[in-house]
């Protein structure tokens, strides 16, 4: 059997799936594939996060991510108005609890302004005010930063697509692409495909994909584990904002924050631990293919010797529970280690390079027929949509 589309999309998390949505829309008539090894959409990153709908504060002026967060921010919460999806825009707070803090948000607010943000200082008493469990000096306020389920987004997406006629095949694993001048092939064992061009939207596998097509690239996918707790539904209403830690400006995706989930509960984490396996959720899961990947991997060695100390902290942080509850002490001195309870775990997949640099910014790779989504970290659940109308523009520009 072979099957002819305009457009195959590999991986359906919410970055797969929002530009299936966006191609439908900008090319009305076209043949689109979706094609998902799971049996569900957003199975993996897209289900396993924090379900914050950024608003883009942390990102350097310039960057995509900066530049699609903040279309994202609005994109988002217009797609879940429209579609009946619940959000609820209950602000975040970047807590400072010393003068050094103090400085580090002072700077994301220059940062922030240049990223076009609306933000705010507050000081401790304001912040007390608003959120009595919360000890800080001064503390940089996002009204607009919301929460929300991106599974439930990205389901929704889903059935978008397919309402749109999108042809989308859950339980295929894709095991060959081929690229030629007229096309490219994907095989998923058996069964072949054809399309005019390819999207692959791989997340934690996006690298063994890259190689399978035939791209000569320099990294690896490094998968951290973000290990949660979740608070007791006594005290889910410790806090009315999500809750961040002023973070270090050379790693800013570290830092565990109080976060407010749609379903009314409050998670607390996530740390960055090295995961054992790519798609492995439980504490102790192992794969010898992923592990042994990194393992022989320069890029890994040089990052880990690099940011020793911080992996060493992050390491303590995931097997002590007391030191778990410390860091969140600091900005929360109420909450207890009795009130950590368990919760999921999700697996960021960061791209390393063989330099040992961890690409912070999200990455794409194009060749005549492909475009390969390699990095889509966080806030990619965030960005989804507006990267699928630049995938879709970037698509039908070179048709
Ligand atoms: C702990 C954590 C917290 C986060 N918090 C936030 C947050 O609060 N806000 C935010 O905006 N972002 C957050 N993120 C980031 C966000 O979740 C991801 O950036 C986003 O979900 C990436 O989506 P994706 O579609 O690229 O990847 P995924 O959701 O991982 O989807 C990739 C899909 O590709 C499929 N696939 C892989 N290989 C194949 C193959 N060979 N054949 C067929 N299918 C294949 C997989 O099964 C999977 O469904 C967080 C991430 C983590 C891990």
């Amino acid at each position: 059997m072979n099957s002819q589309y305009e457009y195959c999309i590999v991986g359906g998390g919410i970055v797969g799936f929002a530009t299936a949505m966006k191609l439908i829309e900008s090319d009305p008539g076209a043949r689109v594939l979706l094609l998902e090894k799971e049996v569900k959409p957003g199975l993996h990153q897209t289900s396993h996060n924090s379900g914050v709908i950024h608003a883009g504060i942390y990102y350097a002026p310039g960057t995509l991510k900066a530049k699609l967060c903040r279309e994202g921010l609005d994109a988002t919460k217009i797609f879940c108005s429209n579609h009946g999806i619940p959000f609820n825009e209950c602000g975040k707070l970047i807590v400072a609890t010393n003068e050094l803090e103090r400085a580090r948000i002072n700077a994301l607010h220059e940062r922030a302004i240049s990223n076009g943000l609306n933000l705010q200082i507050i000081d401790g008493a304001e912040l007390s005010r608003r959120e009595p469990n919360i000890t800080g000096v001064a503390a940089l306020l996002s009204p607009e930063t919301a929460i929300v389920n991106f599974g439930r987004v990205c389901q929704k997406i889903a059935e978008h697509v397919s309402n749109q006629r999108g042809d989308i095949r859950y339980g295929m694993q894709v095991t060959r692409i081929e690229e030629n001048e007229k096309n490219v092939k994907i095989s998923c064992g058996h069964e072949n495909f054809t399309a005019s061009k390819l999207i692959v939207c791989g997340g934690l596998q996006a690298d063994r994909l890259a190689r399978m097509a035939g791209l000569a690239i320099d990294f690896h996918i490094i998968p951290f584990r973000g290990e949660y707790y979740q608070l007791p539904s006594e005290k889910s209403a410790v806090v009315k904002h999500l809750i961040y830690p002023a973070p270090d400006p050379s790693l800013p995706f570290l830092g565990i924050h109080l976060t407010r989930m749609i379903d009314g509960s409050v998670t607390v984490g996530p740390n960055a631990v090295i995961g054992f396996a790519r798609e492995g959720y439980p504490k102790l899961s192992f794969s010898l293919q992923d592990t042994l990947d990194f393992l022989g991997f320069p890029g890994f060695w040089k990052l880990m010797y690099q940011y020793r100390k911080h992996a060493a902290h992050e390491l303590v942080v995931s097997f002590s529970k007391m030191a778990y509850v410390r860091e969140c002490q600091k900005y929360c001195p109420s909450l207890t280690i009795d009130d950590l309870r368990p919760y999921r775990a999700g697996i960021r997949a960061q791209v390393v390079n063989s330099a040992g640099e961890a690409i912070h910014d999200f990455l794409f790779k194009q060749t005549d027929r492909m475009l390969h989504v390699c990095n889509a970290p966080s806030p990619a659940a965030t960005s989804a949509i507006p990267i699928g109308s630049m995938i879709a523009a970037r698509c039908q520009d070179t048709a």
